[in-house]
């Protein structure tokens, strides 16, 4: 036998729906990511470019230094007088200090300062970095001055070293600046122009982790993004901080506010999906009902069909001589007729109730009065399948505004029901009273009962209960309820249910009492 997979319609929501946008997400979510990296990553560039800036001001500064230096006309003679007259053009330099070079030595005696402490200690500092002097002369002769700086532990005293060619021989120049007068001569006044109103930048003392210049007015910020040693003055750096909101923060806000925006479409969308679930779990479900009533209406013709056919068929071949006999097979023919034209007609009225052409003819109705004939009509069916009826009508009730073709169909339904759900107790009773402002008709029977959890469903159109051996054996289209109930509301009354299983059950129509009496 052939193995049909069942797939629910929930995967395919899932597949189609959910999945993809799921993954959408993710994907849009790890993006948005690299788009804030992207951009962080630009925005830490252009910090960086401004460090490199100022730091690249300072170089400049001192070449302009070095030029001035090389423009004025050096002989052995004037040098001292040329020195003095140097340091007073540019008091940011503290001292200017010759050095000659000769057969890869250096000449530390043309050293004359008055401070030997000082002396001692930049002739140590010197000679510990001989070998990156000497590189200095290198590069000199390839045609590239490289400055070097050299942090002295005295004061706040740091060394610039650079080669320049005097007087045509070659010396290794030291500038001795004030590391913190430079910064606040040279560098902060560059420094406050370059900050603008965008960026607060900070100057550090590296070996005391001390903040000694900051473009905001006596305030240092607590941390800053980006920090670069400056590079002729090793022990100092220069941070940066970029004020009020910045590019990342701008950055990240648009990220959350997208996540936020996202969710809520997937939000939507899975409600959406839900909804799609939903209907295609209906349309499955009324198809299977559908399906089933077409086969439902058929059991149910196909029996009396056959009824009459066989019993027609014996009468036309003359094969029964006894009267009685004839005579029942006759009210058989008539009887199923009639069950076939009730079906017939249930389904006919089902199919105009559905399509809004059921017209219902109103008049003042004597409810005890149309069960009474309808009783009249069921005592052959009734008694024929040996059920015993009790009507108790309550001769007190008033007339009711009302179709009296659709109530006799409603009740003569209800009663239908009543003998195909019955099965040992083969009771009916109905009843008939007043309660406030509405005429009750009840049709009790002591049958099958209705469990508690399909009594809200049975009043759909189609739908049967098909669980136990009898409700499942009996046959019907599952329209029955359903009518009844569209006669009621078209009366502006109701239907409804009591009933317990294997106990029985009964119906309860409530009509209003009418006002034209
Ligand atoms: P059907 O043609 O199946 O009788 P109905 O609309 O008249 O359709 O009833 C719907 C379902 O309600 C029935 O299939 C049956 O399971 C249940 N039902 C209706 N009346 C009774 C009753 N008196 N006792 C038990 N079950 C009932």
């Amino acid at each position: 036998m052939k193995k049909t997979v069942k797939i629910s319609p929930l995967f395919f929501v899932l597949i189609l729906l959910i999945i993809p946008t799921s993954l959408f997400t993710v994907l849009e979510l790890s993006s948005m990511n690299d788009q804030e990296e992207l951009i962080e990553g630009i925005y830490n560039n252009q910090l960086e470019a401004v460090l490199f800036s100022t730091n690249q001001f300072a170089d400049d500064n001192v070449n302009a230094w070095i030029n001035d230096l090389e423009k004025m006309t050096w002989s052995d003679e004037n040098t001292s007088s040329n020195i003095d007259l140097y340091l007073q053009k540019n008091p940011q330099c503290q001292n200017l200090l010759l050095l000659s070079y000769t057969n890869d030595q250096f000449n530390y005696n043309d050293l004359l300062l008055e401070d030997q402490n000082l002396r001692k200690e930049i002739v140590d500092s010197l000679v510990s970095e001989t070998a990156n002097l000497k590189r200095q002369f290198t590069y000199f002769s390839e045609g590239y001055r490289k400055l070097s700086a050299i942090d002295l532990d005295v004061q706040h005293y740091s060394l610039i070293t650079f080669v320049t060619k005097l007087n045509q021989e070659l010396k290794l120049g030291i500038f001795v600046i004030d590391a913190r007068k430079f910064i606040s001569d040279v560098l902060s006044p560059r420094m406050q122009r370059i900050a603008g109103d965008n960026f607060i930048l900070t100057v550090k003392q590296n070996s005391s982790e001390q903040f000694i210049f900051s473009t905001l007015l006596n305030t240092t910020p607590a941390s800053v993004t980006d920090e670069i040693s400056i590079w002729l003055l090793p022990d100092y750096s220069i941070g940066i901080q970029p004020k009020g909101i910045t590019i990342s923060d701008v950055a990240r806000k648009r990220a959350y506010n997208n996540i936020l925006y996202l969710a809520l479409i997937d939000v939507l969308l899975i409600i959406g999906a839900w909804f799609f679930y939903r209907n295609i779990r209906r349309e499955i479900k009324l198809a299977k009902i559908k399906s089933d009533f077409v086969s439902n209406v058929s059991h149910e013709i196909r029996t009396p069909l056959a009824l009459i056919s066989m019993y027609a068929e014996t009468l036309h071949l003359n094969r029964v001589n006894d009267e009685t006999k004839r005579s029942k097979y006759y009210s058989i023919i008539h009887k199923e007729t009639q069950r076939l034209s009730s079906i017939v007609n249930n389904i006919l009225n089902f199919s105009r109730i559905e399509d809004g052409k059921r017209q219902f003819t109103f008049s003042l109705v004597d409810i005890n009065d149309l069960i009474s004939d309808v009783m009249k009509n069921y005592a052959y069916r009734m008694e024929s399948k040996g059920f015993e009826a009790q009507v108790k009508l309550n001769d007190d009730i008033p007339l009711i505004d009302g179709d009296a073709e659709a109530i006799t169909e409603a009740i003569t339904n209800l009663l239908d029901n009543a003998i195909k759900y019955s099965k040992e107790i083969k009771q009916i009773e109905l009843t008939t009273s007043l309660q406030d402002e509405f005429v009750i008709v009840t049709v009790s029977d002591f049958g099958i009962g209705i469990p508690a959890k399909e009594q809200k469903h049975i009043f759909d159109k189609f739908y049967r209960v098909t669980k136990g051996a009898l409700a499942h054996h009996a046959k019907g289209s599952g329209l029955g309820l359903s009518i009844v109930m569209h006669i009621m509301q078209a009366h502006k009354g109701s239907v409804s249910v009591i009933s317990e299983e294997h106990k029985g059950s009964t119906f309860t129509l409530k009509f209003p009492v009418s006002k034209n009496i």
